[in-house]
């Protein structure tokens, strides 16, 4: 990545709403190329979502970008992701958090996501194969809990394993077409939604598929 192109990948997402310096910082750092297959690696500074293995897609940069801004994640959080894909985003997280852990469906995808993140040296991520509709309950209660594929309804295990005080962002619709990005902050007595804007994810999906 030249200097230049470094910049015309920030000024983009400053031009969606990422303003966070922080976030900018993470995504001065990671090369999205990393994460695509070669066919889409000239594709990768597009703010657009890509193709992946396993009929699944990485998330639009920007979209990514606002998820982990409006999380407000600080530099000591544990922080569960849900949907790994080929780690992306988990990258972006390791250098916002403390530590992050990321549950993906697909064997293949974990296994490929664990791939990237070990060639570029991050070392504060574990990406575990399971189902993301039950959280991580060993691990709990999370800083931040970020949801990259939509359900009809946050699940209830994640809302639980949220600690008092931290926000979960994830997708809530029932069809592909109408997705909202929500914001759920747990309180002290209960929790708080804030709609943030109209997305597009992939579903999630209960189970584990093993290839
Ligand atoms: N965070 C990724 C987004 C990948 S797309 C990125 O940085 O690009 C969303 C991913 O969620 C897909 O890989 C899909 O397999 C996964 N997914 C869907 N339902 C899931 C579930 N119940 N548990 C874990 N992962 C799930």
């Amino acid at each position: 990545m030249t200097p230049e192109q470094v910049m015309r990948r920030i000024y983009a997402l400053r031009s969606r709403g990422v303003t966070d310096a922080r976030v900018l910082t993470a995504f001065e750092k990671i090369d999205r190329a990393e994460f695509v297959p070669a066919t889409f690696a000239e594709r990768s500074e597009e703010d657009v979502p890509l193709p992946i293995a396993s009929g699944q897609t990485t998330s639009q940069p920007s979209v990514i970008g606002l998820m982990a801004q409006a999380a407000r994640i600080g530099p000591r959080d544990k922080v569960l992701e849900i949907g790994t894909g080929t780690g992306f985003q988990a990258a972006i997280l390791s250098r916002l958090a403390r530590r992050v852990y990321s549950v993906e469906r697909h064997a293949p995808l974990a296994r490929a996501a664990r791939a990237n993140l070990e060639r570029l040296g991050i070392t504060n991520v574990t990406v575990i194969t399971g189902d993301g509709t039950r959280g991580l309950p060993e691990q709990a209660p999370f800083d931040a809990i970020l949801v990259s594929a939509a359900a009809e309804d946050p699940p209830g295990p994640l809302l639980s394993q949220l600690r008092e005080g931290g926000s979960m962002v994830l997708p809530v619709g029932v069809s592909d077409a109408v997705q909202t990005l929500i914001k759920v902050t747990r309180t002290e007595d209960g929790y708080e939604y804030d709609e943030l804007m109209p997305v597009r994810f992939v579903p999630l999906v209960d189970g584990v598929e093993q290839d």
